[in-house]
């Protein structure tokens, strides 16, 4: 089972793919997530990567897609991808990654929602500086500036601030909504409104990867 999740900043890929990866048991690949970690821990891949995604702008091609193909393992064989692809150079590295592991995509779904709605979303988000879990100061307060979860400090993403946000939703609609064309004509290709309340897009999410399963 590959699947991935298409979609703006702030579309809600992150809240969806942990959902469906702890529901249906699937590794859960998240490119920005890695690079934060290496950025963090200042890896070499993450001395090369701070830059980028401070400015809102893509990791270089072959840096992302070594990252990623390092992590795939055939045996394992039940992925979801969040935030890769995000160009077409990428979905291609991807087809010839999966295809070396004799493993093919089974669903790939955008998540719809409007650039005024990713915008608001995206700038109201805070997440656990320790253990990532994501608040959001209207619909999800962390009490105190603290995580629930750990009692880590839950702050702004650097990324997140109005100017930063506004540069990666252009990124998104530059570079990556024309490689959606690249999965849009075939019939893994699905799209959920991801206008709604998160537990609503993730009932739709879990039929399409339901009948995925029931067919295999
Ligand atoms: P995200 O958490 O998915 O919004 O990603 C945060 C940042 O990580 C992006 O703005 C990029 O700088 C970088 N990034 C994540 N995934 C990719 C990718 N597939 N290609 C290039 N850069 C990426």
């Amino acid at each position: 089972m590959i699947a991935i999740l298409l979609g703006a900043p702030g579309s809600g890929k992150g809240t969806q793919a942990k959902f469906l990866s702890s529901k249906y048991g699937l590794t859960h690949l998240a490119t920005g997530d890695i690079f934060r970690n290496e950025i963090a821990e200042k890896t070499p891949l993450g001395i090369k990567a701070q830059s980028y995604v401070k400015a809102g702008k893509l990791v270089p091609d072959d840096l992302v897609t070594e990252m990623v193909a390092a992590r795939f393992n055939s045996k394992e064989g039940r992925y979801l991808l969040d935030g890769f692809p995000r160009n077409l150079t990428q979905a291609q590295s991807l087809s010839s990654i999966l295809a070396h592991e004799n493993l093919s995509i089974d669903l790939v779904v955008l998540l719809k929602i409007s650039q005024e709605l990713a915008l608001e979303r995206i700038v109201s988000r805070r997440v656990c500086s320790q253990c990532g879990e994501v608040y959001n100061i209207q619909t999800k307060p962390a009490p105190g500036g603290k995580c629930l979860s750990c009692g880590g400090e839950v702050i702004l993403r650097e990324d997140d601030s109005e100017t930063t946000a506004r540069k990666r939703l252009m990124v998104f609609e530059d570079i990556t909504r024309p490689m959606i064309a690249y999965y849009q004509s075939e019939s893994i290709f699905k799209e959920v409104d991801a206008g709604r309340k998160p537990e609503e897009v993730s009932v739709a999410l879990s039929m399409f990867v339901d009948s995925i399963f029931a067919k295999s």
